[in-house]
């Protein structure tokens, strides 16, 4: 089961807010390590250690889809050319302080480069909270090494949905090491992530199998690509970190929620992807036309961010989303 200790995690909670008895021993920590994990300063790190890596992030969107080395060489300013120093590549801070332009020239850097540093800080500091502080709090151990692979997950996804935002494809060196990690993960730590190993390949399989047979469907009956197979990728990718529970929330929610968002942003005119699918893929015959059936209100709509923001959810609020499922189908 995902989150085999999801009762553990919101017990804690519970416990933290005073609600619920003490259900198991506290364990024993070294107080100069509770001490360090629960100040105010671990946080504060937390939070700027995400942000380091969101910093990353932004390189990684652009350049990976463009062939280009994600590590040199270093970055430049798009409109001049002027590479940018150290001092000015400060996450968040040298955003605000250059005010979000170029020190040499003036041009204007999208404010994406500052979301991106911001939602990976949040990630970080958020995943920080549920595995590390709030355990340490209710008496229970708090763990890093969960901690830093809740935020891989996070950042993963992260880069997902913002290179399928801009190019509509899912990004093969993410997701499948990733596949493969999370797999490894379940076989050799079953109890880090709460998945064991059947119910991670259970769900990479099922997740990438169900995709990629309703694509093979379409272009068997309808000549058409409804699904890419990025998309099926990305859900074994889903089904080998988080589980069963976490693979259907991410199919379930992602649709529901790509719809609440897609067809307010459609009527108002506007497109969901940075891009024109035609215009980044060409007329490749097989991606249908503008009047094909994965086309809403005229306009084809990318999966993958919504998929992203679902499994995102799915990993922050797991125990929480477990507990609302069992109620719904429990009665
Ligand atoms: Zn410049």
């Amino acid at each position: 089961m995902p989150y085999a200790d999801a009762t553990v995690l919101t017990l804690s909670v519970a416990q933290s807010l005073g609600s619920a008895p003490p259900l198991h021993l506290p364990v024993e920590v070294p107080a100069v390590w509770l001490e360090l994990m629960l100040s105010p300063w671990a946080r504060v790190f937390a939070f700027a250690w995400g942000a380091i890596w969101g910093s990353f992030a932004n390189v990684v969107i652009y350049r990976m889809p463009r062939g280009e080395s994600v590590v040199h060489p270093r970055s430049r300013c798009p409109a001049c050319g002027h590479a940018i120093s150290g001092f000015d590549n400060v996450p968040i801070v040298s955003y605000l302080l250059l005010r979000g332009r170029c020190r040499s020239c003036k041009a204007p850097f999208s404010p994406r480069y500052l979301m991106v540093e911001l939602l990976a800080g949040m990630l970080s500091f958020a995943t920080f909270m549920t595995v590390v502080h709030v355990p340490l709090v209710a008496g229970s151990t708090g763990s890093l090494v969960q901690w830093q692979l809740q935020f891989l997950l996070c950042l993963a996804l992260l880069v997902v949905v913002f290179v399928d935002l801009d190019l509509w494809i899912i990004p093969d060196p993410i997701v499948l090491p990733m596949t493969g990690l999370g797999l490894v993960l379940a076989v050799a730590v079953p109890d880090l992530l709460g998945v064991g190993w059947m119910a991670a390949f259970g769900s990479a399989a099922a997740g990438y199998g169900v995709f990629a047979g309703i694509r093979w469907l379409y272009l068997r009956t309808r000549g058409i690509e409804a699904l890419g197979l990025g998309d099926a990728k990305l859900l074994a990718m889903v089904g080998a970190w988080l589980g069963p529970v976490g693979l259907c929330w991410c199919v379930g929610a992602g649709a529901v929620q790509g719809l609440m968002v897609a067809l307010p942003m459609l009527a108002m005119g506007k497109s969901i992807a940075n891009t024109d699918l035609h215009e980044v893929h060409g007329d490749d015959p097989e991606l249908g036309g503008p009047n094909d059936d994965r086309a809403v209100m005229g306009k084809h709509v990318p999966f993958g961010p919504f998929l992203g923001l679902a499994a995102l959810e799915y990993v922050l609020l797991g125990p929480e989303i477990d507990a609302l499922l069992q109620m719904l189908v429990g009665g």
